[in-house]
């Protein structure tokens, strides 16, 4: 599958590094080098790292990276007691 890095938005927080280390690298302490065709059997990694991605930079065939996220915001918090 096809993804592409927004190397002007990544901030370099190398979360995608951490949840798909067979895609993405850090080199250096800020640059972003990774696999513009990652395989297949990464899909499920590759997910997280696009939901995990602070500013939104990874875009990747078939994932939706405004689709399924479960931030833990405040909002809408309805109080339990
Ligand atoms: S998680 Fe996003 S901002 Fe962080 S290194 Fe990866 S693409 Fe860049």
């Amino acid at each position: 599958m096809r993804l592409v890095v927004d190397l002007n938005k990544c901030q370099g927080y190398a979360q995608c590094a951490f949840l798909a280390p067979d895609v993405f690298a850090m080199h250096g302490e800020e640059s972003l080098i990774y696999n513009p065709h990652a395989p297949e059997e990464q899909r499920e990694r590759l997910a997280r790292a696009v939901a995990a991605c602070p500013v939104q930079a990874i875009t990747a065939d078939g994932l939706d990276s405004t689709g399924e996220r479960h931030t833990g915001s405040a909002q809408g918090a309805s109080d339990a007691r």
